[in-house]
């Protein structure tokens, strides 16, 4: 099923060139007093979603995808958590180029930065613009590979981790260069783009052989796929798990292959993740 939140927090099912009105779906999450739980709570409950989603799919009103505006397919992870160099090809370009290295020597292997987090603040969906920040500086795209995690978890392996994704959408991680940490420069507001919708796990069982296309303004500029990965889904999950617990609707950036460059106010970028789809993502036309 893809799954997608829209327009003023609908909930929505894509299928095709539709989106079908499903939102009666979210009464069955249960009403919340403070403290929030912890977790994304349409993701925490999202097997009982789905199953009304699905009952009510038949007489759900169907609008085109162009006609919505795409929220982020979660609206409250308690984190979205990022992977630095995790394609060889990655590593190299940003070895060879002083204008993303920055005078670091240490680009060398995931195993000796660890994971970062970007601001849940800077998360937007595909209805939004990337506002961009700085004239000045350089602000790269980056996609990749998005996990949504479905269940709690902690020091999970290799072997068990796919059990506790949700499913999987495309991210953008918006990046001003810089000699500063990756989470300052990360984290502006709008550079987490995430979706356009989750697809969710049962219909893309296996996220370590799915090609991901970036072209800005029709020129390709990555191209690759996620077989290449440095550390895979299930290593990153078993990874991220060894320092954070994962809540429901935590998002995972897996990494970004070569190719990343600059954009500039006006771009448009079109996201393709095999298994997922293709949206275009506009970056505004003027500077934030
Ligand atoms: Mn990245």
């Amino acid at each position: 099923m893809k799954l997608c939140r829209y327009n003023d927090n609908r909930l929505g099912i894509v299928e095709g060139n539709e989106v079908i009105d499903v939102t009666p779906a979210l009464d069955l999450i249960p009403p919340m007093r403070y403290p929030a739980p912890m977790g994304d709570q349409l993701i925490a409950n999202l097997a009982a979603v789905r199953a009304k989603a699905g009952g009510l799919k038949a007489g759900g009103q169907r609008l085109p995808l162009d006609a919505v505006k795409f929220l982020p397919p979660v609206g409250n992870p308690t984190k979205i958590v990022n992977a630095p160099i995790n394609y060889d090809d990655h590593i190299a370009e940003s070895k060879a180029d002083a204008g993303i290295a920055h005078g670091r020597t240490n680009i060398t292997h995931i195993s000796d930065w660890g994971l970062f987090l970007k601001a849940n603040s800077a998360l937007i969906g595909f209805g939004d613009e990337v506002k961009l920040r700085f004239p000045d500086r350089r602000n790269d795209h980056e996609l990749e590979l998005a996990v949504i995690i479905g269940k709690t978890c902690h020091k999970a392996t290799q072997a068990d981790a796919l059990s506790y994704v949700a499913g999987y959408s495309m991210g953008l991680d918006m990046t001003i260069r810089g000699k500063q940490q990756t989470c300052w420069r990360k984290s502006v507001d709008t550079y987490a783009v995430c979706g356009p919708w989750m697809v969710t796990a049962d219909e893309l069982p296996d996220p370590t052989a799915l090609d991901l296309v970036l072209k800005v303004n029709g020129e390709v500029r990555q191209n690759s796929n996620t077989k290449f990965l440095v550390y895979n889904i299930p290593r990153l999950i078993e990874y991220a798990t060894e320092m954070y617990t994962l809540h429901p609707g935590d998002i995972i950036f897996s990494g970004t292959p070569a190719g990343v460059g600059p954009v500039v106010p006006g771009d448009v970028m079109s996201c393709y993740i095999q298994g997922i789809g293709e949206r275009e993502m506009r970056v505004a036309k003027e500077y934030a």
